[in-house]
C-alpha cells in the first residue's frame, strides 16, 4: 500500500551499500564459523554445492543482468543449529548436516540454493532495511551499521517486519522454482524439495508470522509447477 509507494518512491540505501554492508557481516559470519570448527570440512561436499550453484548463477546472469558483476560465494557449514541463508550480493551459507539428513539429490539441492539466490537477486535485504525506515522513521537518525544488526535482533524490528519475511519467502520460492527450471532441473525434484522439507519440519502446518506453512509452500510450488508445464 502506501509503505510500499513511499519505500519505491525513496530509494534510502543503494544496492552497492547494501552489498558491502552484506559482505562485511558474511565475513565476520564466516570467520566465526572457522574458529569453531565447522566450515567448508568437506571438500567433495563444497565443490558438489558450487558445481550446483555455478548452474543457477549463470542462468541468474541472463535473466538478471546487473548480478553478472557480483562476487558470487559459497560455504557450507556443519554446525547442527545453523540454515541455510544468503545475503545482499550472492553470499550464501549452506548446512551440510541438513542435505545430507533430507537426502537431497542435485536438483533438489539446486532448489535449497535456488530460493538463496532468489533472496539475493531480488534485493531482499535492502527492502527490508527500507521498510524499516518507513515503519520506523526514527532509524533515519542512527547509523546503517545499527540498522543491519536491529533487522537481525531487535525484537519490535522483527516483529514489525515479520509480514515483509513472509512475503519474501513466498517470492523467494516462486522466483527460485522459475530460475532453476529455466537453468535445466527437474520440476519433479524441484518441487520433491518442498515435499522433503514439509516432511522433516515437526509443524508442517504451522504458519509463523515471518514463515509460511512448509506443507502450505509444498502446495504453492505444486501449483506454480502445473501452471508453468502447461
Ligand atoms: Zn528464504
Amino acid at each position: 500500500m502506501d509503505d510500499k509507494t513511499t519505500t519505491l518512491q525513496r530509494p534510502f540505501f543503494s544496492s552497492e551499500q547494501v552489498m558491502a554492508g552484506a559482505d562485511k557481516m558474511y565475513r565476520q559470519r564466516l570467520s566465526d564459523i572457522e574458529r569453531a570448527g565447522y566450515l567448508d570440512k568437506d571438500e567433495l561436499f563444497l565443490a558438489r554445492i558450487k558445481k550446483v550453484a555455478q548452474v543457477l548463477i549463470q542462468q541468474a546472469a541472463q535473466d538478471f543482468p546487473e548480478t553478472r558483476t557480483w562476487q558470487w560465494e559459497i560455504h557450507s557449514s556443519s554446525e547442527h543449529e545453523e540454515t541455510a541463508y544468503s545475503m545482499a550480493g550472492g553470499k550464501i551459507l549452506l548446512n551440510q548436516l541438513q542435505i545430507e539428513r533430507w537426502s537431497l539429490n542435485d536438483a533438489e539441492l539446486a532448489m535449497l540454493l535456488s530460493h538463496e539466490i532468489a533472496h539475493a537477486v531480488l534485493e531482499h535485504n535492502r527492502l527490508e532495511y527500507e521498510q524499516a525506515l518507513v515503519l520506523f522513521p526514527a532509524w533515519h537518525q542512527r547509523s546503517f551499521e545499527e540498522l543491519e544488526d536491529a533487522v537481525d535482533n531487535d525484537e519490535s524490528l522483527l516483529r514489525a517486519l515479520a509480514p515483509l519475511c513472509k512475503q519474501q519467502e513466498e517470492e523467494a520460492d516462486a522466483a527460485g522454482l522459475r530460475l532453476a527450471q529455466r537453468a535445466g532441473f527437474s520440476m519433479i525434484s524441484l518441487v520433491n524439495f518442498y515435499k522433503k522439507l514439509s516432511r522433516n519440519s515437526a509443524n508442517p502446518n504451522f504458519d509463523s508470522k515471518s514463515h509460511p506453512a512448509p506443507a502450505r509452500r509444498w502446495m504453492a510450488m505444486r501449483e506454480l509447477a502445473l501452471q508453468l508445464s502447461k
